[in-house]
């Protein structure tokens, strides 16, 4: 139900042509359009994705509600957990980190769409 993807890789950014779709203090999405790689940074976690896996993991997670996947982590605070490809490696959210990181997807696709009007 819950489905997201993640790759942990280091690899060159040299050819990069890095485009911030949408940026604040805790999360920056940003795309190449050499590679097709859409890039999620946060807390320390960074999410590639091709653009056709994140409009996958856009799609499966949007109409998600925070409330139906409630758990509680052992200090006590209500988090929804999602699990990646990785078993061992699960992303973790607020109620705050989750709608924040909703919100800045929302945006980020929104500037794509700006910027391939304005670009092709
Ligand atoms: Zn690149």
């Amino acid at each position: 139900m819950i489905f997201a993807l993640i790759c942990l890789i280091a690899k060159s950014s040299l050819m990069c042509q890095t485009t911030v779709l949408s940026q604040n203090d805790n999360i920056t999405i940003a795309q190449c359009n050499n590679c097709k790689v859409l890039n999620i940074w946060r807390a320390g976690v960074l999410m590639n994705f091709s653009f056709d896996q994140f409009e996958v993991f856009y799609q499966s997670t949007k109409k998600l509600s925070f409330d139906d996947y409630l758990e509680n982590r052992p200090d006590g605070k209500e988090v929804v957990i999602l699990s990646t490809p990785l078993p061992d490696i699960s992303l973790v959210f607020t109620r705050y980190e989750w709608e924040e990181f909703f919100h800045k997807v929302d945006e980020a696709l929104y500037m794509r769409r700006i910027y391939e009007m304005v670009h092709f």
